[in-house]
């Protein structure tokens, strides 16, 4: 490297998780840098010794101070960088772009991929860029450009208003970072299916794009079922029942907004259907207290699916989120027919598959019931996990069948 080069120099016996190739650098373990590196900048980063790690974008206004991009030998980070980084990211996702059934999927999954902090979405022919660091800021129009000439979208909209952007000490930023603006519903099919995603308000970059496996998964068990969606969001897994013959569909989320797309999403599917339509309700409402009330009203379902909000976000709230999950599996086992079926999620990264199976555990001892897994659960192969940085993976569930 030149003589401009910026350095970070760890402390003793600090490098040992960036040889695992681990992609973060903790404030804590950072001893000096050198050549005054500016926030954003590309770093190389030395051991305690002198010796050459790798590089990564830093921020010291982050507890994350450097992403690392890099292990081992040098490379020069510059645009052709970024472009063989997008295109690695997007020829992963080649049986997916190949699918003519699916147009909506995650292009991008940051670290994962290679680009940590860089979260690209596909919705049919928009792309959706979330950015949740400095560094990635400050590449904004590196890769936009590098994903105009990979993918060739009609469009590319940004929706970097997550809240992890406050720890790396940035605003929210939102709205068209290229060409043409997106419709106030993109159309998507999903699994052959078709769904309404507003990407400028919707949930993460839109949609759920997460559990799209699972709730072909969940399908399976739906024929001619009453199926109660809880959290339902705009209906995912509702319109995956509804499209596998169920009986009755019903939607249950706090979100009017989101209930209302859900039964337009429903329709949409509906129309399509060969079979006679499910019949759907929709109801708003804390799914807490709906349960409590079915329980008390003696109402009884086929199919329960489970899919809360994120519960934990540190460790700190692991005890409160397991009592949340442990309730509301309780709740819903409860109201299962004999032989009915519960799908559970968590999308909690600090709860752990181990931990989320004893909290199901413990649920049905309290209800009483026998429970056994079908099917274990986790986010979509567009969501992968590299196996050097377990982070990554967050979301887990069971489908289980309770007698
Ligand atoms: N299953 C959905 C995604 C669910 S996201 C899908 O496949 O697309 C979680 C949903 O829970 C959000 O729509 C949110 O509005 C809703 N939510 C959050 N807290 C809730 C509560 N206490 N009761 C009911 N819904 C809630």
């Amino acid at each position: 490297m030149s003589e401009a080069t910026k350095v970070m120099v760890l402390k003793p016996r600090r490098e040992e998780s960036v040889l695992r190739r681990h992609p973060w650098v903790f404030s804590g373990a950072v001893s000096r840098t050198e050549g005054e590196p500016l926030p954003g900048d590309v770093v190389e980063v030395r051991s305690a010794h002198g010796e050459h790690l790798g590089q990564g974008y830093y921020n010291p206004a982050s507890n994350i101070v450097v992403r690392l991009l890099t292990w081992g030998a040098e490379e020069v980070i510059d645009g052709a960088f970024w472009r063989r980084r997008l295109a690695e990211s997007i020829a992963r996702r080649a049986a997916l772009a190949a699918d003519a059934a699916t147009t909506a999927y995650r292009l991008v999954y940051a670290e994962s991929d290679g680009l940590p902090g860089l979260i690209v979405d596909r919705y049919g022919e928009w792309l959706v860029y979330q950015s949740l660091t400095l560094g990635m800021d400050a590449l904004k129009d590196e890769v936009v450009a590098a994903l105009i000439e990979a993918a060739a979208p009609r469009g590319v909209y940004e929706r970097s208003d997550v809240d992890v952007r406050v720890q790396e000490g940035l605003d929210p930023a939102v709205g068209l970072l290229y060409g043409e603006e997106p419709p106030e519903r993109i159309e998507i099919l999903e699994n052959g299916l078709s769904f309404l995603v507003d990407v400028r308000t919707g949930h993460k970059t839109g949609a759920y794009l997460d559990q799209r496996e699972n709730r072909r998964r969940l399908a399976a068990y739906c024929r001619d079922a009453e199926v109660l969606n809880a959290f339902s969001y705009t209906g995912g897994f509702g319109v995956y029942a509804a499209a596998a013959g169920a009986r009755r569909v019903i939607n249950l989320d706090s979100s009017a907004d989101a209930l209302a797309l859900a039964e337009e999403n429903l329709a949409l599917n509906n129309a399509a259907l060969s079979s006679a339509a499910a019949e759907v309700e929709s109801i708003a409402g804390d799914a807490f207290q709906v349960l409590r009330r079915f329980r008390d009203q003696a109402r009884t379902f086929d199919v329960i699916v489970l899919d809360p909000p994120k519960f934990a976000f540190s460790r700190r709230q692991v005890d409160s989120a397991t009592r949340g999950y442990k309730d509301i599996n309780l709740l819903a086992m409860r109201l299962l027919r004999p032989g009915g079926t519960l799908a559970t999620f968590s999308c909690s990264g600090v709860v752990s598959e181990d931990l989320f199976q004893k909290v199901v555990f413990g649920a049905s001892l309290d209800a009483g019931r026998e429970v056994r897994i079908l099917e274990r659960l986790a986010q979509g192969p567009d969501h992968p996990v590299l196996l050097t940085f377990p982070e990554a993976a967050y979301l887990k569930g069971f489908i289980c069948r309770v007698e």
